[in-house]
């Protein structure tokens, strides 16, 4: 479904990503981990089109979205995409924020959109908190606000970054029952998490990224139960 081949990434003089290259087939859940500072967050933000790439092609579906020539918030739409924090427009209730992307890119109609979002609201045990605004809710209640604004247009792929990491230890586990949940239902996800019980459970493929480069994939047990790379070993000795 998404394929990129040999990403470059540069930030003035620091070259952030040294030629990615990954696949993600259609219901394919895919943990990305690796150090801060390691450029997940930046090979997420490349993929859906929030960060031009210097080099390289990005296949979505066969087509080549890397192509200047196409347009990015249309790719964009095809996404889902939740951050550390701040996913949520603080001056709308949380069913505008669901609602917005449905009514604005997609053009549904509110009542239908509304409708789409109360069940999804619903189904997170937010239905209660849905006209109120983002500040009145957890940080666990708003990561679950930001998953179903998400998934509320139907995206092909989401890309899940480090989505509880801001959160306190006891709210992480309602965020990451819902990531299972999607997984479980056939969501195809890219995830960069620092969760490794998680993506040891959850994903079908993990990928460590090292200094911009992945150094290493494979399934969860052999990422994490043989680890071919010294430099794999060495970070996740640190988890353990
Ligand atoms: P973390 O685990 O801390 O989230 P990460 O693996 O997501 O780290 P990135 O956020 O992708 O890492 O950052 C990789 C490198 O790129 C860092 O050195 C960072 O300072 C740099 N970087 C990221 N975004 C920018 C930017 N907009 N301008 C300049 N440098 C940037
Ligand atoms: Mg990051």
């Amino acid at each position: 479904l998404l394929e990129a081949r040999g990403l470059y990434k540069s930030f003035g003089d620091r070259t952030v990503l040294r030629g990615v290259s990954l696949e993600l087939a259609a219901g394919e859940v895919v943990a990305v981990i690796g150090a801060s500072g390691s450029g997940k967050s930046t090979l997420l933000r490349c993929l859906n089109l929030l960060e031009p790439i210097d080099d390289g092609q990005i296949l979505l579906g066969g087509e080549d979205i890397s192509d200047p020539r196409v347009g990015a918030n249309r790719v964009r739409a095809r996404f889902g995409a939740v951050f550390q924090s701040f996913n949520l427009f603080p001056h709308l209730s949380v069913l505008d924020n669901v609602t917005l992307a449905s009514r604005v890119v997609h053009r549904m109609p509110r009542a239908e959109a509304e409708a789409k979002a109360m069940g999804l609201l619903d189904r997170v045990g937010l239905t209660g908190l849905a006209r109120s605004h983002p500040d009145r809710l957890s940080g666990g209640q708003q990561q679950r606000a930001a998953i179903v604004r998400a998934i509320a247009t139907d995206p092909e792929i989401l890309l899940l970054d480090e989505i509880t990491s801001a959160l306190d230890p006891e709210l992480v586990g309602e965020v990451l029952e819902l990531v299972a949940q999607l997984a479980a239902e056939g969501s195809t996800i890219l995830m960069a998490t620092h969760e490794m019980a998680f993506a040891r459970d959850v994903a079908h493929r993990v990928l460590f990224l090292d200094d911009g480069v992945v150094l290493e994939q494979g399934t969860p047990t052999e990422v994490f139960g043989a680890p071919r790379e010294p430099r794999t070993r060495e970070f996740l000795a640190r988890f353990t």
